[in-house]
């Protein structure tokens, strides 16, 4: 039964926000009965890096939301842009032969920024619909190269794609998995390269190697003819930020050259400045066949993504593909594309990229791996504004506490509570602060995140 039909309004109190949010929400990635027991932190409003609660708390974003409020919150400019469009034209689709002034110019910024072989997008709402169309697309592909046995893509355990059923089913997620009979047919994974916790005793370098060569053993043992394609973050996000043994991309690409496999980089997290790059492939010097992403196109100010594709893949498409039967009522949004469009008009005024790549970013890494002194971190790992804190129960051996995931759980609850959104993954604090961080702010994120270590050291010695 309907409770009050009355708007909301930010004048509730948290307590009555958390009473309505348990009786009517179902939050994603979520234990719906876990968080009605302890009710939701209910976040009214941002501004800058920082959030703030419905009691007033200040906390400061870490993780740029979900690794995409890249130019942080309350930009006006991005109101701006989304008002004027609206008034304009606030809908109009793509399908049947038309077309919107924001997808065309927007869909030009991206072909400006993107690899130099990159000339074509097709738009999409999310990141996990990008990488349904990737699939789509590359299975079309290798049909319009008469190799339709060509069907199978290889990711990567631990690889997050999306949550639909196809991106799902590409990432590597057990526990997704589990929950609805995925993967779908045709989807393969490969063991991730995680040095800290897989490299034993072999060197970083060596360990790289290594792990490629699991992926041309997949090949070989799937048949190659059978392999479309092999899909990877450039440095997997949601997995952990594990940031691959410089030895691994190189040796991943000359791999999928000498097989003819596509490479497709999933551009979602490491895309728009994340780690100093427009795209996260250039920073590994990597040519990929076909790019996903979302997130930062937008700095989640509504919601687009789009894949990417090199021209020799899109010259297949256009030139023999007839009608590519796939797109959605949103794919290129034009509210959505005006707002790109200014949020990369911004980063380019703003020389984003280059601040992330030649001041802050190698500032944030650095101050960092001061952490290296505390008893409980192993390693600091990450690249630009992407960054893991990797804790464990004995650094000298690289020992994994006994219970996995708890000391994580610890240090997230302890950081929130201190003013600091963290994600744990595992043991490791994953951090992905908004791009326009100063250097105060990153000071004062250490600061957080070093008490927050010392309160989980005490609570884990008192479990
Ligand atoms: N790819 C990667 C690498 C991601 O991190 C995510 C989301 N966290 C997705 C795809 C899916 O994007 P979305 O949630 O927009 O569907």
């Amino acid at each position: 039964m309907k409770t009050d039909t009355a708007p909301l309004r930010t004048t509730r109190s948290h307590a009555e926000y958390q009473a309505l949010d348990a009786a009517h929400h179902l939050h994603p990635f979520t234990d719906f009965k876990a968080l009605q027991a302890r009710g939701a932190r209910v976040i009214t409003h941002g501004q800058g890096v920082y959030l703030y609660d419905a009691d007033g708390q200040r906390i400061l974003d870490g993780m740029a939301g979900l690794w995409c409020v890249n130019l942080g919150y309350g930009r006006s400019e991005l109101a701006h842009a989304a008002a004027q469009q609206m008034q304009q034209l606030a809908y109009y689709n793509n399908f049947f032969n038309t077309s919107h002034p924001p997808a065309i110019e927007l869909a030009q910024l991206l072909a400006q920024i993107a690899p130099p072989n990159m000339s074509r997008v097709f738009f999409t709402n999310s990141g996990s619909e990008a990488n349904d169309t990737v699939v789509r697309m590359v299975r079309r592909y290798w049909q319009l190269c008469r190799q339709p046995e060509r069907q199978i893509i290889i990711s990567r355990n631990n690889a997050y794609h999306g949550s639909t059923i196809a991106s799902a089913s590409l990432g590597g997620m057990a526990a997704m998995h589990a929950q609805g009979g995925l993967p779908i047919a045709g989807i393969e994974h490969i063991e991730q390269p995680y040095w800290y916790a897989h490299g034993g005793r072999l060197s970083p370098e060596q360990f790289g190697l290594y792990a490629a060569g699991w992926l041309r053993s997949r090949i070989e043992a799937l048949g190659p003819q059978r392999v479309a394609a092999f899909i990877a973050e450039p440095i997997q996000g949601a997995g952990g930020v594990i940031v691959p043994p410089d030895s691994y991309w190189p040796e991943i690409s000359r791999i999928c050259e000498e097989f003819d496999i596509l490479l497709v980089m999933d551009e979602v997290v490491c895309g728009f400045g994340r780690i100093g790059h427009w795209f996260g492939s250039q920073h590994y010097g990597l040519q990929p066949d076909l790019m996903s992403f979302a997130k930062g196109l937008s700095s989640g100010y509504l919601p687009i993504g789009g894949v990417m594709l090199a021209d020799r893949i899109a010259d297949v498409l256009i030139e023999q593909g007839g009608e590519f039967n796939h797109g959605f009522t949103t794919s290129g949004h034009p509210t959505c594309a005006a707002v790109a469009i200014e949020n990369i008009s911004i980063m380019h005024r703003e020389k984003i990229i280059d601040r992330v790549r030649d001041d802050i970013g190698p500032y944030f890494q650095r101050r960092l791996r001061e952490l290296l002194d505390h008893e409980l971190v192993g390693e600091v790992r990450g690249v630009g504004l992407l960054a893991a804190i990797q804790m464990c129960a004995d650094k000298r051996h690289r020992t994994p506490f006994a219970q996995a995931g708890e000391a994580g759980v610890l240090c997230r609850d302890h950081s929130f509570r201190l003013g600091l959104v963290m994600r744990a993954v595992d043991d490791s604090m994953i951090l992905s602060p908004p791009l326009v961080i100063s250097h105060q702010q990153v000071d004062e994120l250490l600061q957080i995140v070093r008490t927050a270590l010392d309160c989980t050291l005490k609570s884990l010695r008192h479990s």
